[in-house]
């Protein structure tokens, strides 16, 4: 079967009598409109939204562990109206492989233990997917320059860290509100989709050395670096020596990642923006004398003049 043209239309005695699907409303134009639309217009992750934004799944009734007893309603869109057809009608307009659909379907409802469920219903997925986009929207976000990131992205509260973290916590949404989850994957696409990133916290490596265990970095700059590192222990030494002495101050100081207050991982907190906060270390190498400082950001901010300050 050739996957570029328009399948033939419904022709279907039962259809033509069926009072839930509609095939016969679609003439030869619409369909050609519908077939062009989506292999002109729509690339493949595109064609793949479509076409299961246009399925229903019906779950199998109840302690059913497969997924087999799942009724799936098709749909066409007639001038901005979803109109339900059967499949054949629905195959042939869009001129897809029935495997391909199978597929489809079977990805984006991958993760979803909606069998088992007393109160599933017909759910579509689209529906699913919007539950997850608004989810997403939910959760409050720190602007990326507080996570060393030079690119425009917005991060979730460093208190979810991990993808599974996320996952589970949307899992949760899901379920309290008695809708279905899509997969971790759908999760993961839509986080790219939405330009937000995970917040990763600082790590003790520096950028330098990470991109060289990942191969980014060349050798020599690589040794080069080392030599720097190396001769700057070597002057804080020395400096230090000098401190004991009593020639001069030695201070060494750290500022940490942003935490937020409060720091807690109750889910009803899990849709509130918290404080931020911001701490910031000093440390006199000579009499261990330390002050670490703390401010919230009603009192100031990262820039170099809140530092300046706490010196
Ligand atoms: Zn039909
Ligand atoms: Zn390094």
């Amino acid at each position: 079967m050739c996957q570029n043209q328009l399948g033939k239309a419904c022709i279907s005695v039962q259809c033509a009598k069926s009072k839930s699907r509609h095939c016969d409303e679609f003439t030869e134009d619409d369909r050609k409109q519908i077939f062009n639309l989506f292999w002109k217009q729509l690339d493949w992750g595109q064609k793949k939204a479509y076409a299961v934004s246009l399925i229903d799944v019906v779950p199998c009734k109840i302690q059913n562990k497969s997924r087999r007893g799942d009724t799936f309603i098709y749909y066409l869109k007639l001038s901005d109206k979803k109109v339900r057809v059967c499949r054949t009608m629905f195959i042939n307009t869009l001129a897809i492989g029935e495997k391909q659909v199978a597929g489809w379907i079977k990805s984006s409802l991958s993760g979803s233990p909606s069998c088992n469920k007393p109160s599933a219903t017909v759910k579509n997925i689209s529906e699913a997917k919007k539950t997850l986009l608004e989810f997403l929207d939910w959760l409050p976000k720190i602007p990326s320059h507080y996570c060393r990131s030079t690119s425009s992205k917005l991060y979730l509260e460093p208190i979810i860290n991990s993808k599974m973290d996320l996952f589970r916590i949307y899992q949760d949404h899901c379920e309290t509100k008695n809708l279905r989850s899509l997969s971790r994957y759908q999760l993961s696409e839509s986080l790219k989709e939405m330009g937000i990133g995970l917040f990763l916290p600082r790590k003790d490596q520096c950028d330098t050395c990470c991109s060289y265990q990942v191969g980014q970095v060349f050798e020599a700059e690589y040794q080069n670096h080392i030599a720097n590192k190396n001769s700057a222990r070597y002057e804080k030494a020395k400096d230090k020596c000098l401190a004991v002495e009593g020639q001069c101050h030695v201070l060494t100081m750290d500022v940490e990642s942003v935490k937020v207050s409060p720091y807690l991982k109750a889910s009803a907190l899990y849709y509130k923006t918290k404080l931020m906060v911001h701490n910031f270390t000093i440390n006199d190498l000579k009499s261990h004398h330390t002050v670490c400082y703390w401010w919230d950001e009603s009192e100031g901010d990262l820039c170099a003049s809140s530092f300046a300050s706490c010196l």
